[in-house]
Protein backbone atom coordinates (compact mmCIF):
# COMPACT_ATOMS: atom_id res chain seq x y z
CA UNK A 1 0.00 0.00 0.00
CA UNK A 2 1.45 3.48 -0.91
CA UNK A 3 0.96 6.47 1.55
CA UNK A 4 0.81 9.78 -0.48
CA UNK A 5 -0.94 13.04 -0.23
CA UNK A 6 -3.12 14.40 -2.66
CA UNK A 7 -3.51 18.19 -3.75
CA UNK A 8 -5.29 19.23 -6.73
CA UNK A 9 -5.04 22.73 -8.63
CA UNK A 10 -8.09 24.49 -7.78
CA UNK A 11 -8.69 25.72 -11.18
CA UNK A 12 -9.22 21.91 -12.66
CA UNK A 13 -11.78 20.86 -15.35
CA UNK A 14 -14.28 22.31 -17.29
CA UNK A 15 -13.95 25.71 -18.03
CA UNK A 16 -17.12 27.90 -18.12
CA UNK A 17 -16.98 28.19 -21.86
CA UNK A 18 -16.88 24.81 -22.08
CA UNK A 19 -19.48 24.09 -19.23
CA UNK A 20 -22.12 26.68 -20.87
CA UNK A 21 -21.34 25.02 -24.57
CA UNK A 22 -21.87 21.37 -23.14
CA UNK A 23 -24.88 22.60 -20.99
CA UNK A 24 -26.24 24.19 -24.55
CA UNK A 25 -25.50 20.82 -26.01
CA UNK A 26 -27.80 19.07 -23.42
CA UNK A 27 -30.83 21.51 -23.37
CA UNK A 28 -30.79 21.33 -27.66
CA UNK A 29 -31.43 18.25 -27.60
CA UNK A 30 -34.38 17.88 -25.13
CA UNK A 31 -35.67 21.07 -26.64
CA UNK A 32 -35.62 19.86 -30.65
CA UNK A 33 -36.92 16.19 -30.52
CA UNK A 34 -36.58 14.75 -33.33
CA UNK A 35 -34.71 17.31 -35.94
CA UNK A 36 -31.19 16.67 -37.12
CA UNK A 37 -28.70 18.23 -34.77
CA UNK A 38 -25.33 18.35 -35.58
CA UNK A 39 -21.98 19.60 -33.78
CA UNK A 40 -19.73 21.15 -35.77
CA UNK A 41 -16.24 19.91 -34.41
CA UNK A 42 -16.11 18.24 -31.20
CA UNK A 43 -17.88 20.14 -28.45
CA UNK A 44 -14.87 19.42 -26.39
CA UNK A 45 -11.44 17.47 -26.31
CA UNK A 46 -12.89 14.65 -24.52
CA UNK A 47 -14.02 11.09 -25.10
CA UNK A 48 -16.35 10.95 -22.83
CA UNK A 49 -18.25 13.65 -23.34
CA UNK A 50 -18.63 13.57 -26.90
CA UNK A 51 -19.53 10.16 -26.88
CA UNK A 52 -22.30 10.93 -24.75
CA UNK A 53 -23.69 13.71 -26.75
CA UNK A 54 -23.12 11.33 -30.24
CA UNK A 55 -25.49 8.27 -27.99
CA UNK A 56 -28.27 11.07 -26.99
CA UNK A 57 -28.52 11.93 -30.26
CA UNK A 58 -26.16 14.29 -31.79
CA UNK A 59 -24.09 13.70 -35.07
CA UNK A 60 -20.42 14.74 -35.37
CA UNK A 61 -19.49 16.58 -38.52
CA UNK A 62 -16.31 18.59 -39.30
CA UNK A 63 -17.85 20.74 -42.52
CA UNK A 64 -20.40 22.87 -42.82
CA UNK A 65 -21.17 21.42 -46.03
CA UNK A 66 -22.38 17.92 -44.38
CA UNK A 67 -25.01 19.18 -42.92
CA UNK A 68 -28.39 19.26 -43.95
CA UNK A 69 -30.44 22.09 -45.06
CA UNK A 70 -32.43 23.73 -42.91
CA UNK A 71 -30.97 21.64 -39.57
CA UNK A 72 -29.98 22.65 -36.38
CA UNK A 73 -26.07 23.27 -35.96
CA UNK A 74 -23.95 23.49 -32.98
CA UNK A 75 -20.87 25.77 -33.14
CA UNK A 76 -18.45 24.84 -30.44
CA UNK A 77 -16.84 27.06 -27.56
CA UNK A 78 -13.40 27.58 -30.01
CA UNK A 79 -16.12 29.50 -32.56
CA UNK A 80 -15.76 29.15 -36.59
CA UNK A 81 -14.64 31.56 -39.49
CA UNK A 82 -17.61 33.97 -40.50
CA UNK A 83 -17.44 32.21 -44.20
CA UNK A 84 -18.54 28.73 -42.24
CA UNK A 85 -21.24 31.23 -40.16
CA UNK A 86 -22.35 32.34 -43.92
CA UNK A 87 -22.33 28.94 -45.68
CA UNK A 88 -24.38 27.35 -42.53
CA UNK A 89 -26.79 30.44 -42.89
CA UNK A 90 -27.11 29.88 -46.82
CA UNK A 91 -28.38 26.52 -45.75
CA UNK A 92 -30.53 27.70 -44.06
CA UNK A 93 -29.36 26.25 -40.52
CA UNK A 94 -30.76 27.45 -37.30
CA UNK A 95 -26.96 27.84 -35.71
CA UNK A 96 -26.70 27.64 -31.96
CA UNK A 97 -23.16 29.70 -31.36
CA UNK A 98 -21.60 29.00 -28.61
CA UNK A 99 -18.60 30.43 -29.06
CA UNK A 100 -17.27 31.36 -25.90
CA UNK A 101 -17.05 35.44 -25.40
CA UNK A 102 -13.02 35.57 -24.51
CA UNK A 103 -12.89 33.92 -28.24
CA UNK A 104 -15.49 36.54 -29.91
CA UNK A 105 -13.78 39.47 -28.32
CA UNK A 106 -10.48 38.40 -30.66
CA UNK A 107 -12.65 37.64 -33.70
CA UNK A 108 -13.85 41.58 -32.92
CA UNK A 109 -10.42 42.78 -32.58
CA UNK A 110 -8.66 40.86 -35.44
CA UNK A 111 -11.62 41.92 -37.83
CA UNK A 112 -11.39 45.33 -36.60
CA UNK A 113 -7.75 44.90 -37.46
CA UNK A 114 -8.70 43.72 -40.77
CA UNK A 115 -10.49 46.15 -41.79
CA UNK A 116 -8.34 49.05 -40.46
CA UNK A 117 -5.12 46.92 -42.73
CA UNK A 118 -3.49 46.37 -40.02
CA UNK A 119 -1.23 43.35 -40.05
CA UNK A 120 -2.33 40.76 -37.48
CA UNK A 121 -0.13 38.37 -35.39
CA UNK A 122 -1.35 35.37 -33.56
CA UNK A 123 0.75 33.73 -31.33
CA UNK A 124 -0.51 29.66 -30.99
CA UNK A 125 -0.85 26.69 -32.23
CA UNK A 126 -1.47 26.60 -36.52
CA UNK A 127 -4.40 24.56 -37.58
CA UNK A 128 -5.72 24.81 -34.04
CA UNK A 129 -10.02 25.15 -34.17
CA UNK A 130 -9.93 28.52 -32.57
CA UNK A 131 -6.81 30.04 -34.43
CA UNK A 132 -8.62 29.20 -37.37
CA UNK A 133 -11.51 30.57 -36.86
CA UNK A 134 -9.83 33.80 -35.71
CA UNK A 135 -7.93 33.87 -38.68
CA UNK A 136 -11.39 33.80 -40.94
CA UNK A 137 -11.08 37.40 -39.25
CA UNK A 138 -9.14 38.82 -41.26
CA UNK A 139 -9.38 39.92 -44.80
CA UNK A 140 -5.22 40.27 -44.57
CA UNK A 141 -3.16 37.57 -43.78
CA UNK A 142 -2.44 36.59 -40.61
CA UNK A 143 0.87 35.08 -39.20
CA UNK A 144 0.95 32.29 -36.37
CA UNK A 145 3.60 31.73 -33.94
CA UNK A 146 4.18 28.93 -31.86
CA UNK A 147 7.28 29.87 -30.25
CA UNK A 148 9.73 33.03 -29.49
CA UNK A 149 11.93 31.08 -31.68
CA UNK A 150 9.76 30.87 -34.16
CA UNK A 151 9.30 34.80 -34.00
CA UNK A 152 12.58 35.05 -33.59
CA UNK A 153 13.23 33.40 -36.86
CA UNK A 154 11.21 36.09 -38.72
CA UNK A 155 12.16 37.78 -41.71
CA UNK A 156 10.49 41.37 -40.96
CA UNK A 157 8.18 41.77 -37.95
CA UNK A 158 5.67 44.37 -39.91
CA UNK A 159 4.85 47.34 -38.04
CA UNK A 160 2.39 49.01 -36.63
CA UNK A 161 0.71 45.21 -36.27
CA UNK A 162 -1.79 43.54 -33.82
CA UNK A 163 -0.64 40.67 -31.81
CA UNK A 164 -3.23 38.38 -30.32
CA UNK A 165 -3.33 35.14 -28.58
CA UNK A 166 -5.38 32.10 -28.76
CA UNK A 167 -7.22 31.43 -25.75
CA UNK A 168 -5.62 28.63 -24.24
CA UNK A 169 -1.51 29.64 -25.28
CA UNK A 170 1.31 29.69 -22.41
CA UNK A 171 0.93 32.95 -20.67
CA UNK A 172 4.66 32.94 -20.08
CA UNK A 173 5.61 32.55 -23.54
CA UNK A 174 2.73 34.81 -25.11
CA UNK A 175 4.90 37.31 -22.84
CA UNK A 176 8.34 36.43 -23.73
CA UNK A 177 7.31 37.44 -27.38
CA UNK A 178 5.97 40.63 -26.19
CA UNK A 179 8.76 41.71 -25.09
CA UNK A 180 10.78 40.54 -27.96
CA UNK A 181 8.51 42.18 -30.47
CA UNK A 182 8.27 45.20 -28.21
CA UNK A 183 11.77 45.63 -28.51
CA UNK A 184 11.75 45.48 -32.32
CA UNK A 185 8.45 47.50 -33.88
CA UNK A 186 6.82 50.52 -33.10
CA UNK A 187 3.36 50.95 -33.25
CA UNK A 188 2.27 47.33 -32.44
CA UNK A 189 -0.79 46.68 -30.59
CA UNK A 190 -0.49 43.86 -27.82
CA UNK A 191 -3.54 42.42 -26.61
CA UNK A 192 -3.87 40.16 -23.68
CA UNK A 193 -6.24 37.84 -25.06
CA UNK A 194 -5.23 34.75 -22.87
CA UNK A 195 -8.05 33.78 -21.18
CA UNK A 196 -8.11 34.27 -16.87
CA UNK A 197 -9.36 30.84 -16.40
CA UNK A 198 -6.44 29.56 -18.49
CA UNK A 199 -3.62 31.59 -16.87
CA UNK A 200 -4.97 31.10 -13.38
CA UNK A 201 -5.17 27.06 -14.48
CA UNK A 202 -1.33 27.72 -15.84
CA UNK A 203 -0.23 29.65 -12.37
CA UNK A 204 -1.46 27.33 -10.15
CA UNK A 205 -0.88 24.34 -12.00
CA UNK A 206 3.31 25.55 -11.75
CA UNK A 207 2.88 26.00 -8.06
CA UNK A 208 1.76 22.60 -7.75
CA UNK A 209 4.09 21.00 -9.88
CA UNK A 210 6.87 22.58 -7.66
CA UNK A 211 5.42 21.39 -4.93
CA UNK A 212 5.01 17.33 -6.19
CA UNK A 213 6.91 14.29 -6.40
CA UNK A 214 4.40 13.44 -9.35
CA UNK A 215 2.13 15.22 -11.30
CA UNK A 216 -1.21 13.64 -12.85
CA UNK A 217 -2.66 16.11 -15.73
CA UNK A 218 -5.88 14.75 -16.74
CA UNK A 219 -7.47 15.68 -20.19
CA UNK A 220 -7.18 14.23 -24.05
CA UNK A 221 -3.95 14.30 -25.60
CA UNK A 222 -5.72 16.55 -28.54
CA UNK A 223 -6.62 19.43 -26.29
CA UNK A 224 -4.11 22.13 -26.72
CA UNK A 225 -4.96 23.38 -22.95
CA UNK A 226 -4.24 20.20 -21.54
CA UNK A 227 -0.72 20.24 -23.33
CA UNK A 228 -0.07 23.00 -22.63
CA UNK A 229 -0.32 21.74 -18.81
CA UNK A 230 1.37 19.09 -19.43
CA UNK A 231 4.49 21.29 -20.71
CA UNK A 232 4.39 23.05 -17.57
CA UNK A 233 4.30 20.15 -15.22
CA UNK A 234 6.92 18.36 -17.04
CA UNK A 235 9.61 21.38 -16.51
CA UNK A 236 9.11 21.07 -13.00
CA UNK A 237 8.16 17.73 -11.86
CA UNK A 238 9.64 14.89 -13.92
CA UNK A 239 7.51 12.62 -13.10
CA UNK A 240 4.50 14.06 -14.67
CA UNK A 241 1.69 11.83 -16.83
CA UNK A 242 -0.87 13.15 -18.95
CA UNK A 243 -4.15 10.50 -18.71
CA UNK A 244 -7.09 10.16 -19.82
CA UNK A 245 -9.01 8.08 -16.94
CA UNK A 246 -8.93 6.43 -13.77
CA UNK A 247 -7.78 3.26 -15.46
CA UNK A 248 -4.08 5.02 -16.95
CA UNK A 249 -3.22 5.52 -13.17
CA UNK A 250 -3.51 2.35 -12.16
CA UNK A 251 -0.56 0.66 -13.78
CA UNK A 252 1.74 3.63 -12.55
CA UNK A 253 0.85 3.10 -8.68
CA UNK A 254 3.28 0.17 -7.79
CA UNK A 255 6.40 2.26 -9.60
CA UNK A 256 5.23 5.18 -7.25
CA UNK A 257 5.31 2.85 -4.10
CA UNK A 258 8.83 1.94 -4.80
CA UNK A 259 10.05 5.60 -5.18
CA UNK A 260 8.11 6.49 -1.83
CA UNK A 261 6.42 8.80 -3.96
CA UNK A 262 4.81 11.55 -1.14
CA UNK A 263 3.12 14.27 -2.93
CA UNK A 264 0.86 14.01 -6.11
CA UNK A 265 -0.62 16.91 -7.46
CA UNK A 266 -3.16 16.79 -9.74
CA UNK A 267 -4.69 18.98 -12.48
CA UNK A 268 -6.88 18.85 -15.69
CA UNK A 269 -8.00 20.46 -19.03
CA UNK A 270 -10.41 22.60 -19.70
CA UNK A 271 -12.38 20.26 -21.40
CA UNK A 272 -12.16 17.47 -18.75
CA UNK A 273 -15.21 16.63 -17.05
CA UNK A 274 -15.29 16.42 -13.13
CA UNK A 275 -16.57 13.33 -13.13
CA UNK A 276 -13.67 11.93 -14.26
CA UNK A 277 -11.26 13.88 -12.34
CA UNK A 278 -13.11 12.44 -9.16
CA UNK A 279 -12.78 8.83 -10.92
CA UNK A 280 -8.94 9.56 -11.02
CA UNK A 281 -8.45 10.88 -7.56
CA UNK A 282 -10.88 8.20 -5.76
CA UNK A 283 -8.69 5.93 -7.52
CA UNK A 284 -5.51 7.07 -6.57
CA UNK A 285 -7.07 7.81 -3.02
CA UNK A 286 -7.96 4.21 -2.69
CA UNK A 287 -4.79 2.86 -3.27
CA UNK A 288 -3.10 5.42 -1.42
CA UNK A 289 -4.94 4.99 1.74
CA UNK A 290 -2.32 5.13 5.11
CA UNK A 291 -3.26 3.15 7.64
CA UNK A 292 -0.79 5.77 9.84
CA UNK A 293 -2.71 8.24 11.92
CA UNK A 294 -0.24 10.41 12.32
CA UNK A 295 -0.01 11.08 8.71
CA UNK A 296 -0.88 13.64 6.54
CA UNK A 297 -2.21 11.85 3.93
CA UNK A 298 -5.66 12.44 2.80
CA UNK A 299 -8.21 10.39 1.69
CA UNK A 300 -10.83 10.78 -1.27
CA UNK A 301 -14.18 12.15 1.14
CA UNK A 302 -11.23 14.51 2.34
CA UNK A 303 -10.33 15.64 -0.78
CA UNK A 304 -14.31 16.23 -1.80
CA UNK A 305 -14.79 17.85 1.64
CA UNK A 306 -11.73 20.00 1.27
CA UNK A 307 -12.90 21.53 -2.58
CA UNK A 308 -13.63 25.00 -1.91
CA UNK A 309 -17.23 24.91 -1.88
CA UNK A 310 -20.32 27.56 -1.95
CA UNK A 311 -22.16 27.63 0.84
CA UNK A 312 -26.12 27.98 0.55
CA UNK A 313 -27.35 31.25 1.74
CA UNK A 314 -23.75 33.16 1.11
CA UNK A 315 -23.68 36.57 -0.56
CA UNK A 316 -20.60 36.10 -3.16
CA UNK A 317 -18.80 38.15 -5.63
CA UNK A 318 -18.75 36.63 -9.07
CA UNK A 319 -18.19 37.45 -12.96
CA UNK A 320 -20.67 37.69 -15.11
CA UNK A 321 -19.30 35.13 -18.34
CA UNK A 322 -21.99 34.37 -20.74
CA UNK A 323 -26.37 34.51 -20.85
CA UNK A 324 -28.53 32.41 -22.89
CA UNK A 325 -32.80 33.89 -22.95
CA UNK A 326 -33.36 32.74 -19.89
CA UNK A 327 -29.94 32.99 -17.85
CA UNK A 328 -27.09 35.00 -17.06
CA UNK A 329 -24.01 32.43 -15.79
CA UNK A 330 -21.85 34.05 -13.03
CA UNK A 331 -18.33 32.51 -12.32
CA UNK A 332 -18.24 32.33 -8.53
CA UNK A 333 -15.13 30.43 -8.42
CA UNK A 334 -16.53 27.15 -7.93
CA UNK A 335 -16.46 24.04 -9.59
CA UNK A 336 -19.43 25.39 -11.97
CA UNK A 337 -20.49 28.28 -12.54
CA UNK A 338 -23.82 29.52 -10.82
CA UNK A 339 -27.17 30.91 -13.09
CA UNK A 340 -29.26 34.10 -12.52
CA UNK A 341 -32.57 34.21 -14.25
CA UNK A 342 -32.79 36.97 -16.56
CA UNK A 343 -35.80 38.49 -15.39
CA UNK A 344 -33.30 39.65 -11.96
CA UNK A 345 -31.98 42.38 -14.34
CA UNK A 346 -33.24 46.06 -15.49
CA UNK A 347 -34.62 46.07 -18.74
CA UNK A 348 -31.78 48.28 -19.83
CA UNK A 349 -29.13 46.24 -18.43
CA UNK A 350 -26.57 45.63 -21.17
CA UNK A 351 -26.07 42.12 -21.40
CA UNK A 352 -23.54 42.11 -24.14
CA UNK A 353 -21.30 44.32 -22.27
CA UNK A 354 -21.49 42.81 -19.13
CA UNK A 355 -20.39 39.39 -20.76
CA UNK A 356 -17.92 41.62 -22.73
CA UNK A 357 -16.19 42.98 -19.67
CA UNK A 358 -17.17 39.70 -17.21
CA UNK A 359 -19.01 42.77 -15.00
CA UNK A 360 -18.28 42.07 -11.03
CA UNK A 361 -21.58 41.47 -9.22
CA UNK A 362 -22.72 40.55 -5.73
CA UNK A 363 -25.02 37.31 -5.94
CA UNK A 364 -27.11 35.53 -3.33
CA UNK A 365 -26.52 31.73 -3.15
CA UNK A 366 -29.91 30.68 -3.30
CA UNK A 367 -29.81 26.62 -3.42
CA UNK A 368 -26.68 24.15 -5.07
CA UNK A 369 -28.43 20.87 -5.92
CA UNK A 370 -26.34 18.56 -7.53
CA UNK A 371 -27.99 17.07 -11.40
CA UNK A 372 -27.20 14.74 -13.71
CA UNK A 373 -25.16 17.14 -15.72
CA UNK A 374 -23.25 18.39 -12.71
CA UNK A 375 -23.48 21.01 -9.84
CA UNK A 376 -26.56 23.55 -10.51
CA UNK A 377 -26.31 26.43 -8.31
CA UNK A 378 -29.10 29.09 -8.59
CA UNK A 379 -27.71 32.74 -7.27
CA UNK A 380 -29.87 35.88 -7.08
CA UNK A 381 -28.86 39.05 -7.90
CA UNK A 382 -32.37 40.95 -6.57
CA UNK A 383 -32.27 39.35 -3.20
CA UNK A 384 -28.63 41.33 -2.88
CA UNK A 385 -30.30 44.62 -4.28
CA UNK A 386 -33.13 44.32 -2.30
CA UNK A 387 -31.38 44.10 0.92
CA UNK A 388 -29.13 47.12 -0.45
CA UNK A 389 -31.59 49.32 -1.27
CA UNK A 390 -33.85 48.58 1.87
CA UNK A 391 -31.01 49.67 4.09
CA UNK A 392 -30.61 52.73 1.56
CA UNK A 393 -34.32 53.56 1.92
CA UNK A 394 -34.06 52.87 5.75
CA UNK A 395 -31.30 55.54 6.40
CA UNK A 396 -33.07 58.12 3.85
CA UNK A 397 -35.87 57.93 6.48
CA UNK A 398 -33.49 58.07 9.26
CA UNK A 399 -31.63 61.23 8.10
CA UNK A 400 -34.69 62.54 6.11
CA UNK A 401 -32.95 62.60 2.90
CA UNK A 402 -35.57 62.67 -0.55
CA UNK A 403 -34.74 59.44 -3.10
CA UNK A 404 -36.10 59.25 -6.31
CA UNK A 405 -38.57 56.59 -7.07
CA UNK A 406 -41.08 55.13 -9.61
CA UNK A 407 -44.49 54.29 -9.12
CA UNK A 408 -45.50 51.17 -10.20
CA UNK A 409 -49.32 50.33 -8.50
CA UNK A 410 -52.45 52.11 -7.83
CA UNK A 411 -53.73 50.40 -4.71
CA UNK A 412 -56.68 51.22 -2.35
CA UNK A 413 -56.34 54.96 -1.19
CA UNK A 414 -52.64 55.08 -2.56
CA UNK A 415 -49.78 54.04 -4.93
CA UNK A 416 -46.97 51.47 -4.60
CA UNK A 417 -44.10 52.56 -5.80
CA UNK A 418 -40.24 50.93 -6.48
CA UNK A 419 -36.99 51.29 -5.06
CA UNK A 420 -34.77 49.48 -6.62
CA UNK A 421 -37.11 46.26 -5.97
CA UNK A 422 -38.64 47.85 -2.57
CA UNK A 423 -42.03 48.39 -2.89
CA UNK A 424 -42.98 51.35 -1.20
CA UNK A 425 -46.93 52.64 -0.26
CA UNK A 426 -47.23 56.04 -0.40
CA UNK A 427 -51.04 57.35 0.69
CA UNK A 428 -52.84 59.39 -1.70
CA UNK A 429 -52.45 62.36 0.63
CA UNK A 430 -48.81 62.10 0.75
CA UNK A 431 -48.58 62.63 -3.03
CA UNK A 432 -48.81 65.80 -3.62
CA UNK A 433 -49.83 69.19 -1.17
CA UNK A 434 -53.28 68.53 -1.39
CA UNK A 435 -55.58 65.18 -2.02
CA UNK A 436 -54.92 63.26 -5.36
CA UNK A 437 -58.15 61.93 -6.52
CA UNK A 438 -56.52 60.60 -10.31
CA UNK A 439 -53.84 58.02 -8.61
CA UNK A 440 -53.77 56.44 -12.45
CA UNK A 441 -52.12 59.17 -14.08
CA UNK A 442 -49.49 58.52 -11.69
CA UNK A 443 -48.30 55.24 -12.81
CA UNK A 444 -44.83 54.75 -14.61
CA UNK A 445 -44.14 58.15 -13.30
CA UNK A 446 -40.77 58.72 -11.09
S1 LIG B 1 -10.52 28.01 -22.03
FE1 LIG B 1 -11.17 30.10 -21.74
S2 LIG B 1 -11.53 30.85 -23.79
FE2 LIG B 1 -11.47 28.65 -23.95
S3 LIG B 1 -13.59 28.06 -23.78
FE3 LIG B 1 -12.71 27.99 -21.75
S4 LIG B 1 -13.21 29.99 -20.86
FE4 LIG B 1 -13.46 30.15 -23.06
Amino acid sequence: MGSWKIESAKSSGFCFGVESAVKTAYSILEKYPGRKIYMLGEITHNETVVGDLLSSGMILVHEPGEVDEGSVVLIRAHGVTPQVMEELSSRNCEIIDCTCPFVKKIHTIVNKAGKEGHPVYITGTKGHPEVVGICGESTHPVTVISSLEECQALPNIESDSVWVSQTTFSSKVFQEICEFVQKKIANDQIFGTICYTTENRQRETADLAELSDVMIVIGSKTSSNTKKLYDICSDRCALTYLVGGAEEVLPLLPMWRERKVKRIGVTAGASTPVSIIREVIQTMSENGVNTNPESNDINFGDYIESIPQLRKNATVKGAITTCDSDFVYVDVHDKSEGKIPRSEFEPDFDFEAAVEEHKEIEVYVKSIRNTDMGKEIILSKSHVDFSKNKAEIEAAYENKTPVTVKITNVVKDGVIASYGGVDIYIHRTQLELNVVNDLEAYKGKT
